[in-house]
């Protein structure tokens, strides 16, 4: 493939500018697992980090992959991936989306057998919960985290949840929320329970509340609240739970005020990258004649003062469709933003980040997802030629029930019989949200 058909514009929805940089910033040596060590010298050792002088690099590595897998390989990212990874991807006929659609990739597509992700470690396990027996799942850097999904780990949940089944015994029912490990999809499913997504969230909700159940919501306060309101729950009867790193998890039921009268409870957690959005912001950027456009997760007098609210295919989708000489600004992870701004231009539309709002000492960046943004490209490139060489580590091998410590990178685990187990759970809140969802639309 020539430098000019890795630059041009083509079907695809992100293209690579010549001269400018592809990747923001190079992790050190140390974060690489040894058998990706070799690659990330290699890749730091390069004059720079435009696609003239990385493409050849990455093209020596992935052409090859390409060649031996044929049409069984499939990549992909998600929309969030910092260093314009989503670019590389997409390059090498990848595809690029968001965490409901690349759930269904595996299961989607039975004739693709090695799943190659460059996003989060949830994203991933989910594929892999839903995947074929003849398929596998594989993350280029298992250490990509989620701060959100950090906050509600299962030795966090599980107790919490036993001591909710003791009070309210068939009345519970979990919604998990995406952004979960498998182990929290499997607590839904075993509940009665579904997993949501932040655009069919008020589709869940309303589900379970046409059951009657009472609701606890994991792990994302924020997006509970904000599907609370939209489906016109009694705020009153809407009940904040403890965040477990600030708070801990020992702490009893009768502490918590107002919990027997709560339809819904709402888990502790929340997204550090969208948590930061205020009304402040979005006023700013109306009173300049912007219309402005918010992600679910931020909080809930943010999304109130907003235009329009969703997914980020909404938020895509939304901008893109609007006419030349629109102006948006979007509160979202930066690195969507960035990409939605260079796609929007070409369209005539200006895209700003809502936390560039110029609020004095109030104003805060817009920062992009740092753990999803731990892929790069020498894990991409060491991920598949390891796989062609059939030297991929185990630890980037990704099964229903894994779980990854952030930081140690150490992965716990189940054995064959709890996983069994816990597919089986963890599938069924899936397969329940996609027909919900499905009958929704
Ligand atoms: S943007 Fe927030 S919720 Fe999404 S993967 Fe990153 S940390 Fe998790």
């Amino acid at each position: 493939m020539s430098n000019d058909t890795h630059l041009q514009e083509s079907k695809n929805k992100f293209f690579l500018e010549p001269e400018i940089p592809i990747c923001q910033a190079d992790l050190p040596l140390d974060w690489y697992q040894p058998s990706f060590q070799p690659y990330a010298e290699e890749y730091l050792a390069l004059p720079d980090r435009t696609p003239e002088s990385v493409m050849p690099w990455l093209d020596s590595y992935i052409k090859p992959a390409l060649n031996y897998f044929g049409d069984s390989l499939l990549l992909l990212a998600h929309y969030y991936m910092g260093g314009e990874i989503v670019k590389l991807v997409e390059q090498y006929g990848g595809k690029v989306a968001d965490s409901y659609v690349l759930a269904l990739q595996a299961s989607n597509n039975p004739e693709k057998k090695v799943i190659v992700e460059s996003a989060v470690h949830f994203m991933a396990e989910t594929i892999a919960t839903l995947a074929h027996e003849d398929q596998s799942v594989w993350i280029t850097n298992p250490k990509a985290g989620c701060t959100m999904e950090m906050m509600a780990k299962d030795w966090m949940v599980n107790p919490i949840v036993e001591r909710l089944k003791e009070r309210f015994g068939n009345e519970l029912l979990v919604i998990a929320y995406m952004n979960t490990s498998g182990r929290l999809k499997a607590i839904a499913g075993e509940t009665g329970g579904a997993v949501c997504t932040s655009s069919n969230a008020p589709h869940i909700v309303n589900w379970a509340r046409k059951q009657g159940k009472r609701i606890l919501f994991i792990p994302d306060e924020h997006l509970g609240r904000n599907t609370a309101v939209q489906v016109g729950m009694d705020q009153a009867k809407l009940v904040q739970l403890p965040n477990p790193i600030h708070d801990g998890i020992d702490w009893s039921l009768d502490e918590i005020d107002g919990i027997d009268e709560a339809e819904m409870l709402l888990w502790g957690g929340y997204c550090g990258v969208h948590t930061v959005f205020s009304k402040e912001q979005v006023n700013w950027w109306k009173q300049e004649g912007w219309d402005v456009l918010i992600h679910p997760e931020s909080p809930l007098e943010a999304v109130q003062h907003a235009d329009g609210f969703g997914s980020t295919a909404y938020l895509w989708n939304t901008v893109l469709d609007a006419p030349s000489g629109s102006k948006f600004a979007v509160g979202t992870e930066g690195h969507f933003v960035r990409n939605l701004k260079v796609q929007a231009a070409l369209k005539g539309i200006e895209v700003s980040h809502l936390a560039e709002a110029k609020l004095g000492l109030q104003q805060i960046g817009g920062c992009g997802c740092a753990t999803m943004s731990r892929n790069d490209p020498p894990h991409l490139a060491g991920m598949l030629d390891l796989l062609r060489k059939g030297e991929a580590p185990d630890a980037n091998h990704v099964l229903a029930g894994d779980t990854v410590d952030e930081h140690t990178g150490l992965r716990s685990r189940l054995d064959e019989h709890e996983r069994t187990q816990l597919k089986a759970n963890a599938k069924l809140a899936l397969e329940r949200m996609i027909t919900i969802t499905e009958e929704a639309s």
